[in-house]
């Protein structure tokens, strides 16, 4: 199944994503799985997940949609996926880990080399933490740096990270433009597992090019 770890919904300030644009674009590119991270926000990867489920057991097609979120910490941000409940922003990396993990959940890190966010992982606080960390974002749609990317690569070769990659979507254009094609999971250790046998697949688009996107939504209201 093909997986874009990253994207964001309209229940994020900066992002226009609605429910029906969602499952259009993901039947649309061939996409069969998202994970949801909206920016310090749960409600809306909650909700979409409630409904590409009824849709299914209706018969309907949807994409599985895994439930997370984006949370700004006091050192940049970390995503965690099959969260239950929100994890509030401002906490410490090591604190906000620890809360994702007490509810189940996997600590993905999204663009680690993104050298253009001020307040951001370092590789030393990668390594120091990383037995609570459970998947890297190898491969970022939105680098607002695209060097990000072969950074993320190169420190992945010499450490042993389980890797994903995501869109960073905020509009229905870019969804899937990254993605792993993986075999199919049954909840959160066994994604992780089988994300070993893994393949990413990658474009970059500008995040000037995504600000253009979404304003033009937003004027005229359809995708
Ligand atoms: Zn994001």
């Amino acid at each position: 199944m093909k997986v874009d770890f990253h994207i964001h919904t309209i229940y994020s300030p900066d992002s226009v994503i609605t429910y029906p644009m969602l499952v259009e674009a993901c039947r649309e590119k061939g996409i069969d799985a998202v994970a949801i991270m909206d920016h310090d926000e749960i409600e809306g990867a909650l909700e979409f997940a409630r409904s590409s489920e009824e849709a299914r057991a209706r018969g309907e097609w949807a994409p599985l949609v895994l439930p997370g979120e984006e949370v700004r910490t006091s050192r940049g941000e970390i995503c965690g996926l099959f969260l239950t409940e929100l994890v509030p922003k401002g906490l410490t990396p090591r604190e906000t880990m620890e809360r994702i993990r007490e509810q189940g959940g996997l600590v993905y890190v999204p663009h680690p080399f993104d050298l253009l966010k001020f307040k951001r992982l370092r590789a030393r606080d990668l390594e120091e933490h990383g037995g609570l960390i459970d998947i890297l974002e190898a491969f970022n749609g939105k680098p607002r740096l695209p060097l990000a990317n072969f950074l993320a690569r190169r420190f992945l070769a010499d450490h042993d990270f389980p890797r994903a990659a995501g869109s960073d979507a905020h509009e229905p254009l870019h969804l899937g433009a990254a993605f792993v094609e993986m075999p199919r999971f049954e909840g959160a250790d066994d994604l992780v597992d089988k994300l070993k046998d893994g393949v990413i697949t990658g474009k970059m688009y500008s995040p000037f090019s995504s600000a253009f996107t979404r304003l033009r939504i937003r004027l005229s209201g359809t995708a």
